[in-house]
């Protein structure tokens, strides 16, 4: 049986390999300036091999294609966010094995969060990942079982909050990950790997839209 939000997932992954594809050079930017230069790069290899292993699936329902990428991503990302983007994704699938529903979304999106946190040690105000992820899955969450938005709505609230948390990293200091050797230097700088995030959250909504 072919199952249509599967095809929508493997539609979503690849614009957000191309999307990364696109800001490999800016996300290695950031990277360089309280990293070692390389986000960018181990990104874009990310996404474009979990293209192919996406595309490669026969009929593909969204568990399944988020755990492949996840795998993927995985093999592919290395450093500090193959693990933390990869394997919170294979973890957080599982809640999709029903199929895709705007609960079992926010079940995924707050398992993913929690998965997170739990490999890279992270809190708000760390300046990671975990500063976009939690106001746009606590936004989310909020937005379908609270204010009882449609999905799309609720997802759209919820990139306006990743990007909020994009911009909170700019002004707070690093306290994991490489960026944190720098102490208060890394003050002034926007996080990589947040921002990386927004890009994933923007592609995803964009594709929702079109389906
Ligand atoms: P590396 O730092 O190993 O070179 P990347 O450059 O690919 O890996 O990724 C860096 C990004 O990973 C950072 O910008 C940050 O968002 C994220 N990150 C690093 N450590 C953690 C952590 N412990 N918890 C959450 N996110 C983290
Ligand atoms: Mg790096
Ligand atoms: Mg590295």
């Amino acid at each position: 049986v072919s199952d249509d939000h599967g095809v929508a997932v493997v539609a979503a992954v690849e614009a957000i390999a191309e999307r990364i594809e696109a800001e490999r050079d800016y996300l290695t930017e950031l990277d360089s300036a309280i990293g070692d230069a390389d986000h960018g790069g181990n990104m874009a290899r990310g996404w474009a091999a979990a293209t192919e292993a996406a595309r490669d699936l026969d009929d593909p329902d969204p568990e399944t294609v988020c755990k492949t990428v996840g795998k993927t991503l995985m093999a592919e990302v290395g450093g500090a966010s193959g693990p933390l983007f990869g394997g919170s994704l294979v973890f957080a699938s599982a809640e999709l094995d029903d199929g895709l529903t705007a609960e079992s979304a926010v079940a995924f999106a707050e398992t993913y969060l929690t998965k997170v946190e739990e490999r890279g040690d992270a809190r708000v105000g760390d300046q990671t990942i975990v500063d976009a992820l939690t106001p746009t899955v606590h936004t989310f969450k909020k937005s379908i079982e609270t204010d009882d938005l449609p999905p799309l709505e609720a997802l759209a609230k919820a990139v306006d909050a990743a990007e909020r948390g994009v911009a909170f990293t700019v002004p707070i200091r690093a306290r994991k990950g490489r960026a944190s050797y720098l102490g208060w230097r890394s003050v002034g700088h926007q996080d990589p790997g947040a921002t990386s995030v927004l890009y994933i959250l923007e592609e995803l909504l964009a594709t929702a839209a079109d389906a």
